[in-house]
């Protein structure tokens, strides 16, 4: 198939080339172009404009920062969407608002077009892989004609509704996976606090009623689990500044439906305040640093 493809950064990137490796003809846009000759060596091809690489595609996939960026590349004043042709099928796999998410989806149908929203869940690591979790959101028949193309680049898809309801799922994973990360590094500190080894209290807690992915694969205590970043200095992984954005859509998202989300809003501040330590560009475990003695 014949795939536009808009953002080639840290997880557009491997996408792309994912699609590439199955056999797909890539024509990618973004607008750092060191970035585009990544995708470029990868067995893309670059386009000239946006608007020349929806010509003639077939499936066209966004990957980027924000529902603004998105909302600017389909609808901005030199929106794409127009170009697009009426039979392709249009997924946003940028993580964003569902509010924003339902508005591109209403003026894609409005024009006759049909757009899903499909965040992901898994990282660099699952972009990588080719294992990344689809969360759509959209028309059933949409989705799985989308089924073909995302199966290119993940193990798992899911519809968790219609529009919008993706980016929903999405944000509800992310704020329970900030609390419980945050629930976890606490629990680390203060067994640690009394003496006990990270990893022995990381076992029981494992083999106990605190079990969690946290402790599971990622455990952000530095030496007790290899190849997480808690073992490299934090580098690499899911960043800080990205649960700070999700977790302010939760909040977006539960401000809009007045929903109790007291845990979700504590995570919210405990990130931010770590953030603004300038802690922001490391990845999300690092919360465990928090919680350390500053005056040993
Ligand atoms: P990134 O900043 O590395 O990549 C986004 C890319 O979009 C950039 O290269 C940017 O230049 C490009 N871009 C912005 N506006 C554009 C436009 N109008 N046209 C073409 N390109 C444009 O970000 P990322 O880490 O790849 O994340 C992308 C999305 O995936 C975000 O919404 C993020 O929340 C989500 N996400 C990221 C991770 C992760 O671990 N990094 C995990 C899950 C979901």
């Amino acid at each position: 198939m014949r795939i536009a493809f808009f953002g080639v950064g840290h997880m557009g990137g491997p996408m792309a080339a994912n699609l590439v490796k199955a056999g797909h003809e890539v024509l990618a846009f973004d607008l750092v172009p060191a970035l585009l000759q990544e995708a470029v060596n990868a067995g893309a091809s670059a386009a000239d404009s946006p608007k020349q690489a929806v010509e003639n595609a077939e499936v066209v996939i966004s990957m980027l920062p924000s529902g603004a960026a998105a909302k600017g590349l389909y609808l901005g004043d030199d929106g794409i969407l127009d170009a697009i042709g009426q039979d392709s099928l249009i997924i946003d796999c940028s993580t964003i608002d569902a509010a924003t998410a339902r508005e591109l989806a209403g003026a894609a149908a409005d024009s006759g077009r049909v757009m899903i929203d499909a965040p992901v869940s898994g990282g660099v690591g699952g972009a990588k892989a080719g294992t990344l979790t689809f969360i759509c959101g959209g028309p059933e028949d949409a989705v799985e004609r989308a089924r073909a193309v995302l199966e290119c680049m993940g193990s798992k898809i899911f519809r968790a509704g219609d529009n919008g309801a993706g980016q929903v799922a999405k944000i509800c994973n992310n704020m329970l996976l900030a609390v419980h990360m945050i629930g976890t590094a606490e629990a680390l500190q203060l067994g640690v606090d009394h003496g006990l080894d990270p990893k022995v209290l990381s076992d029981i807690m494992f083999a106990s009623s605190g079990r969690n992915w946290s402790l599971e694969v990622y455990n952000p205590w530095p030496g007790v689990m290899e190849g997480v970043p808690s073992s490299n200095d934090y580098q690499g992984g899911f960043g800080v500044n990205l649960m700070n954005k999700d977790l302010g859509l939760a909040l977006e998202a539960a401000l809009a439906s007045k929903s109790a989300t007291p845990m979700g809003a504590l995570a919210k501040s405990l990130y931010g305040l770590h953030a603004n330590a300038g802690n922001g560009g490391l990845d999300f475990s690092s919360i465990q640093r928090f919680f350390k003695h500053r005056d040993e």
